[in-house]
């Protein structure tokens, strides 16, 4: 069994990990670089990478597995040859299909708008382009195939592909529904983690699953994004103690925070709930992944998962006035939260910034993507409360105590950190 560590070893993102035998090979993940690591790529230059990975070395049996929905990890999806099966958890192709589905329907609106107005046709060929786009990636989502969580207590399952067989094993991370992969071929045995965390709600399962299934494993291949940063990762009950604390003390809160990040969506409903506040959202996005993860978890996990927030519109403006409110957004949502803090007294409002700091203290992630910083800096009362969403090195070290593995691979981590 080969491996071939195409993109991670010198950055974080942009992972594409290629495992082969004779007759058969899989990729895991093909992620898109984040901005400020690794090189800058255009979609033309992104698809034709794509392309020659799979012009050699190809198999009779080939397929692709995401471990999950982040962008670094599953962004090129749209540029896999179509007779390639592509796998990724039910969770993960619901919350993409959430995503490309609202992208593709805002796109359309805006073509539609134009159509009724004398904009320039420069525009209205963007926009006609960008629909095109989001349409396609909603065909292609359609198409992914997906594992089930396996269920407390259940067997796992495997999927064969050729020679190859791959076993998917649930994983704590910043996104709902991600996933570790025990890969066996040839008689050897292979550990992926993908991305993880032990310091999550749904953590404490990581070390147990490694010493039940992670067994002669050969070669692992662990992510290292937090090897070479000073971050104290605390639980993510923590950060809910923290917002509660905080949450009492001003009337008007403002959480900017992931829409696909389950956990962190439970500690901060967790606390709106200590501090007696009701919580509001005010995209659809946001709306529809809660609604979502109810539906899927709310039984599971005895209520933690489980979020009925308002949907913010001027009907609720005089009640949450009155009452006071927590109000969970995205970037994105900077100019509607703009529009609607303009109502109210700033010294009444925090914004607890619950995102990665470098987005807006790191020169090249606010060149790329300003929202965070700006979003930021609409508010005078700000807290910064978060936690990340990767293992620190501590936890590596027990992940690779725990496998015992003849070799270690470490992936997704900085050009000069080391293990
Ligand atoms: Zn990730």
């Amino acid at each position: 069994m080969n491996i071939k560590i195409h993109r991670g070893l010198e950055q974080i993102g942009g992972c594409i990990t290629e495992i082969s035998t004779d007759t058969s090979r899989i990729f895991v993940d093909f992620g898109q670089n984040l901005p400020g690591c690794g090189k800058p790529s255009t979609p033309e230059e992104d698809e034709k990478m794509v392309k020659a990975l799979f012009s050699y070395n190809s198999k009779k049996h080939e397929a692709v597995f995401y471990t999950h929905g982040h962008e670094d990890h599953v962004g090129l999806f749209e540029y896999i040859p179509d007779n390639v099966p592509q796998y990724m958890s039910q969770g993960t192709k619901e919350l993409l299909s959430i995503k490309y589905g609202l992208l593709s329907e805002g796109a359309s609106l805006k073509v539609g708008e134009l159509q009724q107005c004398d904009c320039n046709s420069d525009e209205y060929n963007t926009a006609v382009n960008l629909c095109a786009q989001a349409e396609n990636k909603c065909r292609l989502i359609k198409r992914m195939k997906t594992w089930h969580r396996t269920a407390p207590h259940k067997k796992t399952q495997s999927i064969l592909i050729g020679d190859i067989s791959v076993t998917p094993f649930f994983n704590c991370h910043s996104i709902y529904d991600s996933h570790m992969f025990l890969i066996e071929a040839d008689g050897k045995r292979i550990w992926h983690t993908g991305d993880y965390r032990e310091h999550g709600y749904m953590g404490k399962g990581l070390i147990p699953t490694l010493r039940k299934y992670a067994t002669e494993i050969e070669t692992l291949i662990t992510e290292g994004t937090m090897l070479k940063r000073a971050d104290k990762c605390i639980h993510e009950r923590e950060i809910s103690l923290k917002m509660a604390n905080v949450m009492r003390a001003f009337k008007y809160v403002f959480v900017l925070a992931s829409a696909t990040d389950i956990e962190r969506l439970a500690a901060i409903k967790e606390a709106a709930n200590e501090a007696g506040k009701t919580i509001y959202v005010c995209s659809k996005f946001m709306k529809q992944t809660m609604d979502f993860f109810t539906m899927q978890e709310e039984e599971l996990s005895h209520g933690l998962f489980s979020f009925h927030p308002k949907f913010y519109n001027q009907r609720f403006f005089r009640s949450a006035k009155r009452n006071g409110m927590v109000m969970i957004a995205g970037s994105s949502q900077k100019d509607r939260i703009s529009k609607l803090i303009m109502g109210l007294p700033q010294e009444e409002i925090l914004l607890i910034y619950s995102s990665w700091d470098g987005y807006y203290k790191d020169p090249e992630q606010i060149k790329a993507n300003p929202t965070y910083k700006e979003f930021r800096e609409m508010f005078h009362n700000v807290v910064d409360i978060h936690t990340s969403g990767h293992a620190d090195r501590q936890t590596i070290e027990k992940v690779i105590k725990t496998v015992n593995p003849r070799e270690v691979i470490c992936i997704h981590k900085e050009e000069d950190a080391e293990l």
